[in-house]
């Protein structure tokens, strides 16, 4: 059982009160380096997320100055810096990954609610010059409504501060749920903004539990304008078709299939270090990690030996020990994809280069693993495979390697390395992906818009886009 000062309570949180599921049933939580049990939560339905929202209702009744939300989202801010390291603990036992990739998580979250609270007059009016049809003319951001917010376990306290960040800046009341394998980070930050934060009652809520009958309420509510979702490609699919009938605006943070491209003329030392760090953030279960590693077939054996080299140093184990780099996978079904993929690839042609040792540890543990020659039937090469396997596909010209990168439904993340720049710009400017990197590994940042191209989804999420994610544009002429 877990036991931390910011988990006093396991329920929702409903017009400001927690709250226990009306069934009174309860949702196990567990630790994925053992599979043991940390706690058990309110398993919440579609009545709770009907009082949420008339909670929210209520709350959208009274409208926040600029100022006045500038302060909640520094109050935020504070509150996640000042317990970075309880938050961090809390998220490295439900998730798995490592503490200082946890604590450093609980950073990048105060980030969203820093850069909102900073570049929040963005959202005030703006009078055109020009004064057409002899009327002065002004755009006013409003709030769109009570908004959803539906977060996956990947990065538990990342992806709602990029979404809770933009809807208290634009003022709107949200009704909150996390995925139901890592509900505990998100409790800690309800404990947080319950305490140290002074938001009026409904203004943000919390339920727990079913995903079908608590997303259907929502969709069901005429008050809810907005559903900001980040998860799986094929649960995005859903949603847009239930948005139909309400006509209710989606943001979708979907999946990816990013490409690590690897140009002859590139550093390798310098992209072999950022692919580690890009590779295996999380354990390889982000959505922005490279799944295909395209080198060019004069320096691929070069780059996979290096490559390697970097990876056998990694120190595999439990998140909370001192030392380790890679964590375990979310739950079994993480581990069989991983080893399907693996699998497939080798059985049709593709080369171990390495893999890892992680027999004896009694989690849901996949040992980091890197493969050469795979090929473009392999499952690895379609899918994402969400773990740490690094397949390497190799390539011999620029247009093949654009053509190999884009052959994708997804358009999230590309990374392309290369010592020209000309050629690397070149390169991105037709790639089709939200976040086209050139030579550094890096993912989003609070400061700069991130989302995706084709199935990865539509919507932005950070930088100034971001913040207008939740507002409605009215235009007022007066005459
Ligand atoms: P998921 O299975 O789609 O779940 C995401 C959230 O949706 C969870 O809260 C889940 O609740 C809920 N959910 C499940 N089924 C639902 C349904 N039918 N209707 C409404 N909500 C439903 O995704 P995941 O496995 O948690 O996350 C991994 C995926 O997220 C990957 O594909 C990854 O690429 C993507 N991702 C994308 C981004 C981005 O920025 N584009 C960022 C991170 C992750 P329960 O847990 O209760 O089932």
């Amino acid at each position: 059982m877990i036991e931390s000062p910011l988990l006093p309570h396991l329920g929702g949180y409903i017009n400001g009160e927690w709250t226990a599921a009306d069934s009174g049933r309860t949702l196990a939580v567990t630790n994925p380096v053992d599979n043991g049990h940390l706690a058990d939560v309110a398993s919440m339905g579609e009545a709770e997320t009907v009082r949420a929202i008339q909670a929210a209702e209520a709350a959208f009744e009274n409208s926040a100055d600029l100022a006045q939300r500038r302060e909640w989202l520094s109050a935020i801010a504070d509150a996640i810096a000042n317990h970075r390291e309880e938050i961090g603990r809390i998220l490295c036992l439900e998730h798995g990954k490592p503490l200082a990739e946890a604590q450093g998580e609980a950073d990048y979250a105060a980030g969203f609610f820093r850069y909102a609270a900073r570049e929040i007059d963005a959202l005030g009016p703006r009078t055109l010059e020009e004064r057409p049809r002899h009327c002065t003319w002004t755009v006013h951001h409003r709030p769109a409504g009570v908004v959803g917010l539906i977060t996956p376990w990947n990065f538990p306290i990342g992806m709602i501060a990029k979404k809770l960040s933009s809807a208290i800046a634009a003022d709107c009341p949200s009704v909150i749920k996390p995925s139901s394998k890592t509900p505990l980070t998100m409790i800690a930050l309800f404990t947080l903004l319950d305490r140290e934060v002074d938001l009026p009652p409904g203004k943000v809520n919390l339920v727990m539990g079913s995903a079908g009958p608590i997303t259907q309420a929502l969709f069901d509510a005429p008050s809810v304008r907005v559903i900001s979702f980040t998860g799986s490609t094929e649960v995005g699919q859903t949603l847009i078709r239930q948005a139909a009938p309400g006509v209710k605006r989606l943001t979708l943070e979907l999946g990816g299939n990013a490409p690590y491209i690897v140009f002859d003329d590139a550093d390798l030392d310098h992209a072999a270090d950022q692919l580690m760090g890009n590779k295996f953030r999380g354990g390889g279960q982000t959505c922005v990690c490279a799944n295909r590693i395209f080198v060019h077939e004069a320096v691929a054996d070069d780059f996979a030996e290096r490559l390697a080299r970097r990876v056998a140093d990694l120190k595999v184990g439990d998140g909370m020990a001192d030392g380790t780099t890679l964590g375990p996978l979310i739950d079994e079904n993480a581990v069989a994809k991983v080893a399907r993929h693996v699998d497939d690839a080798l059985g049709k042609g593709a080369r171990e280069v390495y893999r890892g040792d992680a027999s004896g540890l009694p989690g849901t543990f996949y040992p980091p693993t890197v493969l050469l020659n795979v090929t473009e039937d392999a499952a690895c090469y379609r899918e994402e495979t969400f773990g740490p396997l690094v397949p390497v596909i190799t390539f011999s010209d620029d247009d093949q390697v654009i053509r190999m990168a884009n052959d994708t439904d997804f358009g999230l993340a590309c990374y392309v390395f290369t010592g020209n720049e000309a050629r690397g710009l070149a390169a991105i400017e037709r790639l089709r992906f939200g976040h086209a990197a050139l030579n550094t590994g890096s993912g989003p940042t609070p400061e700069a818009p991130f989302g995706g191209m084709k199935q990865s989804g539509y919507g932005r999420e950070g930088g100034l886009e971001g913040l207008f994610e939740f507002t409605e544009a009215q235009t007022v002429p007066v005459g």
